[in-house]
This record gives structure tokens, sequence and C-alpha cells, in this order.
């Protein structure tokens, strides 16, 4: 398989999502990192974006509600190059209508080698890492050759 290698920025593109009952810890979370994630730009489904900036001021660009397709918006920006990190306070005690669209952005994310966390303390250590100042490297799957090679091959 061919890579490419793709920049993180050192101001990242990042999506905050939390489901109903981590709201709270999510605000909470975004309150204590208030001084790192006002260096980036946020993003994040409808009613997270929402609540988040009406409880700490910090600019959070909302897209639509997670079960009306917010993860879905998500997953198709970070295919895009411009999500890059994702703080993701899913709820494992709980059915989501959604779930298809939970495991579709969870999948994404690990095709494009993205760091995202799904509880405080993996959000903890990934916004405390060095990297959160720096640009990051990574490899992705090359897409354009991917597609080049199928088209040849199939
Ligand atoms: P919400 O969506 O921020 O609009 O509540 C989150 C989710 O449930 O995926």
């Amino acid at each position: 398989m061919d890579y490419l290698t793709m920049t993180i920025g050192k101001q990242k593109n990042i999506a905050l999502i939390a489901h109903d009952s981590k709201k709270h810890e999510i605000i909470d979370w975004c309150e204590e990192h208030k001084e790192i994630l006002k260096h980036h730009f946020l993003c994040g489904t409808g009613t997270t974006a929402r609540m988040i900036t009406e409880a700490t001021g910090l600019p959070v660009k909302g897209y639509n509600s997670g079960p009306l397709g917010g993860d879905q918006q998500i997953g198709a920006k970070i295919v895009e190059g411009r999500v890059d990190f994702v703080i993701f306070f899913s709820d494992p005690l709980t059915a989501q209508p959604h779930d298809p669209d939970v495991k579709a952005l969870l999948r994404i994310a690990q095709v494009y080698d993205i760091p995202i966390a799904n509880n405080k303390a993996t959000a903890d250590f990934m916004i405390t890492s060095k990297y959160m100042d720096e640009e990051y490297e990574h490899n992705i799957i090359n897409f354009h050759q991917n597609i080049a090679e199928r088209a040849r091959t199939l």
C-alpha cells in the first residue's frame, strides 16, 4: 500500500462531540483546557457546539445535531482534511439511534490516522501532548493511488 505524508498543523481543527449524558463532562473539560483550546479552530455537532459556546465563550462552529447527520458531516471533514483532531465523549451505556453514524466516524478517523479521544482520560493525555504545540506528520493511505490502482486492476 502506498502512503502520503500529511501534516496536522500547529493550529488544529478540533471537533467536539458529546452524547447527552456526557454534555456536562465535555463542557467542564473545555473549561479546564480553555487556554489551550482557544488557540485552535473548534467545531462540533450542533447541540454540543452550542452548549460549549454558551458555557465557556469559546467559538465552536456547529454542524447538524448528531442524530441528524452531524457525525457524518464531521467524518466528511476528516476525509477532506479539514478536521484533524476529535474529542468524542460517547456514552457506552445508552443505545444511540445514530449508532451506525458513530461507528462510521470512528472508522474514518482510524483510516485517516486522526487522534480521537472517546473518554476524558484519553482527551487529557491528547490535549497535554507536546504535539499540541507543534506540527505533526503522519502517513495516510494514498487515496489517489488507491483509485488508480483499483481502476487498473478490477
Ligand atoms: P449533539 O449530537 O451535539 O447535537 O447532541 C451529538 C451526538 O449525539 O452525536
